[in-house]
């Protein structure tokens, strides 16, 4: 059974193999958007129960697709982590503002990423977000 679905906004393939491959093998589904504005649409027409966001993407920056996300009464209630190689500290605040619920900094500890989607997930679940 899976452990829920993952939408992955990533628009480096090699990042988004690794996360993918990471996430399915401990039991997530994932699907993919390349771009902010792609990632926007796809949150809303899909309904994932966790949202995993690049800052740096084409058409719309990952800052703006969460600000946009969070905004929706149909899709607020999803948890979204940062994954990104923007590591200054004004970039982390900036995410944390636009409204991410986790900052994970790339090159990727894919220990700490799961350990930050499995807590969320739990959280979700149990209905505190
Ligand atoms: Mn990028």
């Amino acid at each position: 059974m899976s452990k829920g679905r993952i939408l992955i906004i990533e628009d480096n393939m090699d990042n988004h193999e690794l996360i993918r491959f990471f996430l399915e093998r401990d039991g997530y589904d994932t699907f993919l958007a390349m771009t902010g504005s792609e990632g926007v649409q796809a949150a809303f027409k899909q309904v994932p129960d966790l949202i995993l966001v690049d800052l740096a993407l084409p058409l719309m920056d990952g800052w703006d697709a969460t600000r946009h996300i969070k905004a929706d009464p149909k899709t607020a209630h999803i948890p979204i982590v940062a994954v990104t190689a923007r590591t200054m500290p004004l970039d982390r605040s900036r995410a944390m503002m636009a409204g991410c619920d986790e900052y994970i900094a790339k090159p990727i500890d894919f220990a700490a990423l799961l350990r930050a989607v499995n807590r969320l997930m739990e959280r979700a679940k149990r209905g505190q977000t």
